[in-house]
């Protein structure tokens, strides 16, 4: 498909936000024609309308794990798509509990929706959204073919590394997790990896501005991978192209790029990438 593509809509990890330069974690997968969005942290509908699509075209969002940088903004994004005209189907793909967390969203919503629905005359939002509860295997998505592997994310149990798989393109996301070696299988010779990572450089500066969490440290390290980490699984999965996403620190002065490279150097040297916001890559074809 000509248009396929990959954008990063946002690549900082966890829900703070201090600076615009990079926002809470979501991206917009064009795969077979379809549009994709992966996750929902707060900004994903601006990154997506700056990506270039029309909120109305979205065909199916895939929730990673309920973390709110993930989540925040799944309900919003399905709103203004619906306020933007939205008239199909949306199918939202999420772990156990999406169901409820969307419910409440739109029970939270009934008078706008309502109110919109006798005034302006709309399709009811709440018929356009069909929302599936996944775990790990094949989901049911008639785009593509799409994977889910459960990863290591304590405490959240449920959390799924993605894979979607075109004739001729595959992209794998590995969500929130520590350095994960099934992904290594699960990812195995993906055109991209996008693997989520954190610097330990930058943890100290990270916990020192973060206020009212006691524990911020210990979750960060029994959770998240550091690149070299990342880099160790893009190689031994073969992948074409490895994309750091999610990133920790995200907004850091005494981080720049050059520390992210520094981390792979002599574990990776094929294509490389750290995610910025509305990064895009085109869907070469093989
Ligand atoms: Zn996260
Ligand atoms: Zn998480």
């Amino acid at each position: 498909m000509n248009n396929d593509r990959l954008v990063l809509l946002g690549t900082k990890g966890g829900p703070s936000m201090r600076s615009i330069t990079r926002m809470p974690t979501s991206s917009l997968l064009v795969i077979n024609g379809c549009n994709c969005i992966i996750d929902c942290g707060l900004g994903v509908a601006r990154g997506a309308v700056a990506a270039g699509l029309e909120l109305t075209e979205i065909d199916a969002v895939f929730i990673t794990h309920l973390h709110s940088d993930h989540v925040l903004e799944l309900g919003p994004l399905l709103h203004t798509a619906w306020t933007n005209g939205l008239m199909k189907t949306v199918r939202v793909y999420g772990p156990v509990g999406t169901r409820t967390h969307l419910d409440h969203f739109l029970e939270s919503m009934r008078f706008d929706i309502d109110l919109r629905i006798g005034d302006e005359g709309r399709i009811d939002l709440r018929e356009l959204i069909v929302v599936s509860e996944y775990g790990e295997g094949t989901l049911d998505y008639d785009g593509c073919r799409v994977s889910a592997l459960r990863v290591h994310h304590p405490p959240v149990t449920e959390c799924y590394g993605l894979r979607f798989d075109a004739e001729g393109w595959s992209i794998t996301f590995s969500s929130d997790t520590s350095k994960f070696p099934p992904l290594v299988d699960f990812a195995r010779d993906s055109d991209i990896l996008v693997h989520e990572a954190m610097l330990a450089k930058g943890v100290d500066w990270v916990v020192s501005r973060a206020k009212n969490t006691s524990r911020l440290r210990q979750h960060l390290f029994a959770s998240h991978t550091l690149p070299d980490e990342a880099a160790e699984i893009a190689r031994d999965a073969n992948v074409g192209h490895l994309v750091l996403h999610h990133l920790v620190p995200a907004d850091c002065p005494v981080v720049d790029e050059s520390d992210w490279h520094a981390a792979v150097a002599g574990i990776w040297d094929g294509e490389f990438s750290v995610g910025e916001d509305l990064m895009e890559i085109k869907r070469m074809q093989r």
